[in-house]
């Protein structure tokens, strides 16, 4: 139960409201009851200062105290308290109750000494008890219980408010927490409902955007062990089954039987090297020696390595596009080679006779643009945004004609943003394509 957010945040306030209640009860208490007791004092200070004066004209007046006790008693009633006043003896000559009359007085407090009016001395003592009302004080008592009666009902009410205020914290983090559990078990279509935009909301957005990157790889890594699998078993079982017929001496070994093994190896052995590529690149490990290049070079040489198999397929293979003078681009030689010989390899599988290859460049700023256009049959639009991904096709089938791994252009992708740059797909279906990569300037 202590460990409970929703107690704790529980217990916190009501410490706060408690505190809060406290100290106003406490100075309220403080400043109430000395107010009170100084205008009590004021107010007894002017009764005394009264009587004593009334009480010594009557004395000069009547030369006796004779007669008083009627004036004491009325006094009395009026003000509520007892009045006593006692000669130089402190026998009383008069008492408001009267009870006390002719007999010794053995008072608490010092009462106000009268001053005889002819010789110098004290004439007599008057003692002015406390109000028997003393209404005051009762006001004062009553404020007490108003205000802590308030007290009372102001923390019931603050403790309602803070009961729902604290589910209204605590639950969504509680569902988070059951959802991170089930999440860790490997259920990671787990999600939580976002409420409000507040701190927690904005933790639950974060927690279910992190939910879709742990499940898009979770799928991607289920996908890529299939995959995997699946690009591995096709040339390996074309590979069992022609030693199988050599064997069986269905199939001669001969050259062309040799041809179509080593077609098969080569396969396997490119996906290999591009399954090394692509997790050297997914982990940040590729190794770049970026220095200063004439990328109008690089293009030439690249272009002109592929020219013969563009030749052989009567495709034309051409770079009218590609300006004199472009700024000198900071790139791993070996590494953009690479991505724009996938480029060309790819615009030539997709092409047929009669089509055409431009490879073009232009500076953009800090970067320079390098497109490869060919009028091939193009990428159908719901294919482009996955292009990308590994293994993705858009004819299945052809993977075989092709030659591709089907990694080409992820490791491209990759690679391209290794260097800060950026590559992106166009093109319809039927209408030819384009691919395009940025290199930066040095
Ligand atoms: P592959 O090894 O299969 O060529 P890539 O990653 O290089 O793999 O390319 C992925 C897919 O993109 C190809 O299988 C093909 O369907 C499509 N593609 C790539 N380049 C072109 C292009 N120039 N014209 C049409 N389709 C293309």
């Amino acid at each position: 139960m202590k460990d409970n957010l929703q107690f704790r945040i529980m217990m916190a306030f009501s410490l706060v409201i408690l505190v809060t209640v406290g100290a106003v009860f406490f100075f309220f208490n403080q400043a109430t009851k000395t107010r009170i007791r100084s205008f009590g004092e004021s107010v007894q200070y002017k009764l005394e200062m009264g009587m004593a004066g009334e009480l010594s004209r009557y004395y000069r007046v009547q030369g006796s105290w004779e007669g008083v006790q009627p004036l004491v008693e009325q006094w009395g009633t009026a003000s509520e308290r007892r009045i006593i006043l006692t000669d130089n003896e402190k026998i009383v000559v008069a008492d408001s109750q009267g009870g006390l009359l002719g007999e010794p007085y053995k008072p608490d407090s010092p009462g106000t000494i009268l001053q005889s009016p002819w010789k110098r001395g004290p004439l007599a003592t008057l003692y002015i008890g406390e109000a028997k009302s003393a209404s005051l004080y009762i006001l004062y008592n009553a404020m007490g219980r108003f205000l802590i009666l308030g007290a009372c009902v102001a923390i019931a009410i603050a403790l309602i408010i803070t009961f729902f205020l604290s589910r209204r914290i605590s639950t969504p983090i509680c569902a988070l927490t059951k959802t991170a559990r089930k999440l860790g078990q490997g259920d990671f279509s787990q999600r939580v409902q976002v409420g409000d935009k507040t701190e927690v909301g904005e933790l639950g957005l974060a927690f279910n955007s992190m939910a879709g990157d742990l499940e898009k790889g979770e799928r991607l890594r289920r996908n890529m062990v299939a995959d995997v699998a699946h690009e591995l078993r096709t040339p390996l079982s074309n590979i069992r089954g022609y030693l199988e017929a050599v064997r069986e001496g269905m199939v001669k070994p001969d050259a062309a039987t040799i041809r179509s093994l080593e077609e098969e190896t080569t396969l396997l052995s490119r996906l290999v090297d591009d399954l090394q590529d692509l997790s050297l690149a997914e982990a940040g490990k590729l190794k770049l020696i970026c220095q200063a290049e004439d990328i109008a070079e690089l293009i030439n040489r690249t272009v002109a390595a592929v020219q013969a198999q563009a030749a052989a397929k009567e495709v034309s293979l051409s770079t009218t596009d590609l300006p004199q003078g472009l700024p000198l681009v900071n790139i791993d030689s070996h590494r953009i080679s690479q991505v724009l010989r996938n480029l060309l390899e790819n615009a030539l599988a997709h092409t047929a006779k009669g089509d055409a290859i431009n490879v073009a460049a232009a500076e953009q700023g800090d970067w320079v643009e390098i497109s490869v256009a060919d009028t091939g049959e193009g990428i159908p639009p719901d294919d482009l945004p996955n292009i990308f991904e590994r293994f993705y096709r858009v004819d299945k089938s052809r993977a075989r004609a092709t030659g591709g791994s089907g990694l080409g252009l992820t490791i491209a992708k990759h690679l391209v943003e290794s260097h800060g740059g950026k590559i992106e797909a166009q093109g319809k279906s039927g209408e030819g394509s384009c691919f395009s990569f940025t290199v930066p300037v040095v």
